[in-house]
């Protein structure tokens, strides 16, 4: 039977080519047809209902018989088809030009909700600006766009950031990400000498490239790639009418016949063909996630997937990063310690430290650098950079190999963290600083210790979090102190500390195979297997880094994450209002078939209680668009107060 596809390609092609189907300009025209078929006297030659039949309705009964003959497949379309015919065949032009109006509102709104998705990918890429870092003759850096990178310029490549030219590497070693380029996400590693594409996304390393081709823009590959994941979130959302199509189509026709049979008139059985169209019920879904997705970009969401909101609503645990998620992420250096009678001073110390994380796109080596900066400290320049996502960094700086990370690195590394008593490790972990470890050639020489600030909002969203019965867990590479810390001022109450970005992703699958489906809300490399792998992934800290945005579902915009309570409550509330919509249309249908049965209605009456219920479910939906959690104007309350 697929190879019947072929003949009727021209005639399909033509109907959605020429924008027919789901078009608003044929929409609006056939409403217009409709009121004047409605309002005209009943002697006109042709009734303007016409219109609206050959506009809206042609295009499905085309569609709903092309699927059938090719693919034996029953869509809801049919049921809408038989009904349209018979309804024609008794000289109901109207109760056909309605209906078939309607159905194509439904496809249009469904259309728009994927749209929306991918409008907001698309203010992604935008946002993500298409900045290059060009090393310049110095060895400095210098922030330009992408764009005017020139050819044989060369730029530096952060870990997490997308590769922003076609080159050669120059400097340094790491693994790059082609899916963009191949749609394969295996980690391709890369050296001296290897080409890299413009549009992969650097993982480990921070390498130079040298730029070979330069204006060809990976970031419509790029966004491209991400559409077509939208795409496989748009076929999720599987059209309710659709998966029950066969039984309505089968109940509908019975029931015609039924009627018929016991009352002998046509009428009645042609109006029940009508008021089974699952019209209000085709609307129910997709114009409530329209709606909720509009409401979420308004709160600084980018929901990058059309379904994470409705996964979004089933969440039990919400788990949290700690650097640069609940903290700010811009963390202050407190001290660093060099190992009294090592060869490092605790200045000399700084230097090296500060050298080994000029390269760092960690919040922790940023803020190193930063403080070092301010300090006045001489950063002398890296060479052969290598993250470890969740442990640390090893670098060659000044011809010595530095490795600056947690305890659980230098262990990794055969190293015993008590050679760094001396430098008073208890001591800041007791206060619940973060401690790194830092080793010169292997050798324990000191730590640095940084403290980070709570966000403003962390301990306002934890609070709320539980008010909506997501608990929340904190997850962190940090130590366990710190980690009690931030989870005590936070007031989380459970945390997991030393966590690796593996066991960060094990959490969430051991949680979420104990049926506690988890939201990850998180903002770096060290969390994207988690972001990737929860429920729904959430990145924040702005679309900052690459490779958790790329990971997550829904991305915050703005730096914080204050509404992240509020897009939990009004994902529940979107589900809410599907299930309100679906029992109200199915119920108005069930009604409208006995009164059709009753010869209460005719097809015209039908018709028009059909409508109704049409608009009453949009109507409902569109609520949701200004939607506000009560709680969050409880607090608008307080603070007025
Ligand atoms: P979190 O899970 O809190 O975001 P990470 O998993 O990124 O933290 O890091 C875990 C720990 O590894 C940090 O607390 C720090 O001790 C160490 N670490 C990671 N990256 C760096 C770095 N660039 N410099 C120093 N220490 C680092
Ligand atoms: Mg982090």
């Amino acid at each position: 039977m697929e190879s019947l596809k072929p003949l009727f390609e021209p005639l399909t092609n033509l109907l959605d080519r020429g924008g027919v189907r789901k078009d608003v300009a044929s929409i609006i025209l056939s409403a217009i047809a409709l009121l004047c078929s409605f309002l005209a006297p009943d002697d006109m030659p042709i009734d303007p209902a016409w219109i609206a039949i050959i506009l809206c309705g042609l295009p499905i009964v085309v569609g709903a018989f092309v699927a059938l003959v090719t693919e034996f497949d029953v869509k809801a379309d049919l049921l809408v088809s038989i009904a349209l015919v018979a309804s024609i065949a008794i000289g109901q032009y109207f109760a056909a030009g309605e209906v078939a109006l309607i159905m194509q509102l439904g496809a249009l709104l469904e259309e728009r909700t994927v749209a929306r998705a991918q409008r907001g990918i698309e203010r992604l890429v935008e946002l993500t600006p298409r900045t290059a870092r060009l090393v310049l003759e110095g060895g400095e850096e210098r922030i330009v766009e992408a764009e005017d990178v020139e050819r044989l310029q060369v730029v530096r490549v952060l870990p997490g950031e997308y590769v922003p030219v076609d080159g050669i590497v120059t400097k340094g070693c790491t693994s790059v990400d082609e899916s963009v380029l191949t749609g394969e996400s295996m980690p391709i590693d890369k050296q001296e000498g290897d080409e890299v594409s413009s549009g992969s996304l650097n993982q480990f390393g921070t390498i130079e490239v040298r730029a070979l081709r330069v204006g060809e823009d990976g970031s419509i590959q790029r966004m491209a790639r991400l559409v077509q994941s939208a795409d496989a979130g748009k076929a999720k959302i599987v059209r309710l009418a659709d998966r029950w199509a066969t039984w309505i189509v089968v109940g509908a026709l019975t029931s015609a016949a039924g009627a018929y049979l016991i009352t002998g008139d046509i009428v009645r059985s042609v109006t029940v063909l009508v008021v089974f169209c699952p019209c209000s019920l085709v609307l129910a879904t997709p114009t409530a996630i329209v709606a909720a997705i509009g409401n979420a970009t308004k709160h600084g969401f980018l929901v990058k997937e059309g379904d994470a909101l409705e996964r979004l609503s089933g969440v039990k645990e919400a788990a949290f990063d700690k650097t640069g998620t609940l903290t700010k992420g811009t963390p202050e250096v407190l001290g660093v310690v060099a190992i009294p009678g090592g060869r490092f001073t605790d200045e000399s110390l700084y230097e090296v430290l500060a050298g080994a994380e000029s390269r760092s796109e960690h919040p922790l080596g940023k803020a190193i650098v930063a403080c070092a900066r301010r300090a006045g400290t001489i950063i002398p320049e890296p060479e052969e950079f290598r993250m470890i996502p969740g442990r640390g960094v090893e670098v060659r700086v000044s011809g010595s190999k530095v490795s600056v990370g947690n305890a659980r690195m230098m262990q990794e590394a055969g190293l015993v963290t008590e050679e760094w008593r001396d430098a008073g490790v208890e001591a800041f972990e007791q206060e619940g600083c973060t401690v790194s470890y830092i080793a010169v050639e292997r050798e324990a020489t000191g730590v640095v210790a940084l403290t980070d600030a709570l966000r403003d909002e962390s301990v306002e969203t934890v609070r709320a979090l539980y008010a909506l019965g997501v608990s929340p867990v904190l997850l962190t590479g940090d130590h366990v102190e710190a980690a009690r810390a931030a989870a005590r001022q936070a007031g989380i109450r459970t945390f997991l500390a030393s966590c690796r970005p593996e066991d960060k992703m094990a959490y969430v699958e051991s949680r979420e195979s104990a049926g506690r489906a988890v939201v990850m809300i998180g903002d770096g490399v060290n969390d994207a297997p988690a972001l990737r792998r929860a429920q729904v992934g959430i990145a924040v800290g702005g679309v900052g880094n690459d490779l958790a945005v790329e990971a997550a579902d829904i991305a915050i915009v703005e730096e914080g994450m204050g509404q992240l309570a509020h897009l939990v409550a009004l994902s529940r509330r979107m589900m809410r209002t599907i299930k309100v919509n679906l029992t109200f249309s199915m119920t108005l249908n069930f009604v409208a078939i006995a009164l059709a049965i009753l010869a209460v209605l005719n097809p015209v009456t039908g018709a028009l209680v059909h409508n109704c219920g049409s608009v009453l479910v949009i109507v409902n939906s569109s609520l949701l668009l200004r939607w506000k959690s009560p709680r969050s104007n409880a607090r608008s309350a307080d603070t007025a107060a």
